[in-house]
């Protein structure tokens, strides 16, 4: 065949897809499996959600849109944040798109990216996309940011630092002071300091989210992501955004334009009726997350190690004390789904060996059932 661009050669295969991918023939071929693999809570997409979309369509809103967003969800977008006004919000599909069209608009080949680690899956892959060079700094043993270890990553090459707080795959929910302390050293090396906050509002109560945009010392250093996909259960709809001052949006705009265009017209109303939804449902939907939490860690931590957990809906389980000589936890989670019939993640996929993200989005019955799988398995020496 003829050869394909290096670019795509090093993107790696995604150790999500090769679970999905296995977890589907086994399911094929009549297998009962439990998934606690996947990225999003089971709740249904909200009422008035479809209805606005619904009725979107049939007022005709199914043709090209201004390539930011339509303006009055951006107004309203622009309403969430203080003294912020629609040129400093773009519409985009999905939080992945926006963070994929940071780095090409912020990174020159050979820049880096400073990111903790563990870390969401794509991150890396997208900063060498853009040419640019993902910098893994470790976090501490409860999977917090250490400022000290990031402040000693940058380099004349660093061009941001990025955060993901409440954090995909540890759950880890970080503390206001070490925010502070990352964003006064974004400010002071005069690095952009992206907050990716595709779960801002999964916390349970142990340790509230605090944006970092509030806490820097030169606001428009810091580049806002969020993302209707979980918040609303809205995962299909792909629509997230960025908050950023306004030539950051302009230079995202410019690249949206000749890339995706604008969001999906009608879905983007959708968008504009989940904000203006009664947030009770929501918030009924986080006290059930939060017991489900509860449920999943208790049961958790009586097979595993399991730090974080304060926010989003993961465990990232240490289970390195379960692994035999040459196991990889990579191993491990294939040997859960095979017998065991449990989908889990394996660490590796977000740089985090030794570990399983467990995702609790599923209802307490499916996770009591999959945690006694899980435990007979380990018993009987995975
Ligand atoms: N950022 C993080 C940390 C995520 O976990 C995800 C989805 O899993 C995304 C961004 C992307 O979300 P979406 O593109 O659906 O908005």
């Amino acid at each position: 065949d003829p050869p394909f661009a290096q670019r795509i050669a090093q993107v790696s295969e995604s150790h999500t897809t090769r679970i999905f991918t296995r977890a589907q023939q086994m399911r094929a071929r009549g297998r009962d499996i439990i998934s606690l693999a996947v990225g999003e809570p089971d709740f249904d997409t909200p009422a008035p959600i479809l209805h606005a979309t619904a009725r979107a369509l049939a007022d005709g809103r199914t043709r090209y849109g201004p390539v930011a967003g339509e303006p009055g969800l951006r107004e309203r977008l622009a309403a969430g944040f203080e003294g912020f006004s629609a040129d400093r919000i773009l519409v985009t599909n999905g939080a992945k798109q926006a963070l994929f069209s940071l780095f090409q608009v912020l990174c020159d080949s050979g820049d880096e990216v400073i990111l903790p680690r563990p870390c969401w899956v794509s991150f890396t892959e997208q900063i060498q996309l853009a040419g640019a060079r993902p910098v893994l700094v470790d976090t501490d043993a409860g999977f917090q940011l250490d400022p000290d270890r990031i402040a000693k990553a940058v380099t004349p090459r660093t061009r941001a630092i990025l955060i993901n707080s409440p954090n995909n795959p540890t759950g880890a929910v970080y503390g206001a002071d070490a925010l502070a302390a990352v964003a006064a050293i974004a400010a002071e090396q005069r690095v952009w300091l992206i907050a990716d906050e595709a779960y801002h509002v999964f916390t349970y109560g142990d340790r509230p989210h605090v944006p970092v945009l509030g806490l820097s010392p030169a606001p428009d250093g810091v580049i806002t992501v969020r993302s209707f996909s979980k918040q609303f259960n809205m995962t299909g709809f792909r629509i997230g955004y960025v908050a950023a001052a306004p030539s950051v949006i302009q230079a995202l705009t410019r690249l949206q334009s000749h890339t995706t265009g604008n969001v999906c017209t009608f879905a983007q109303y959708g968008a504009l009726a989940a904000l203006e939804m009664d947030p009770a449902l929501i918030d009924r939907r986080r006290v059930a997350l939060r017991r489900r939490r509860d449920l999943a860690l208790g049961l958790a931590r009586a097979l595993f190690t399991c730090a974080g957990a304060q926010g989003a809906f993961y465990i990232f389980a240490d289970v390195s004390a379960h692994l035999r000589a040459g196991q990889s936890s990579a191993d491990l989670a294939l040997r859960l789904l095979d017998a065991a019939g449990v989908a889990v993640v394996p660490g590796e996929a977000f740089h985090g060996p030794g570990h399983i993200r467990i995702s609790y989005g599923c209802d307490s019955a499916t996770l009591g059932r999959a945690f006694a799988r899980i435990k007979e398995g380990i018993k009987e020496g995975l």
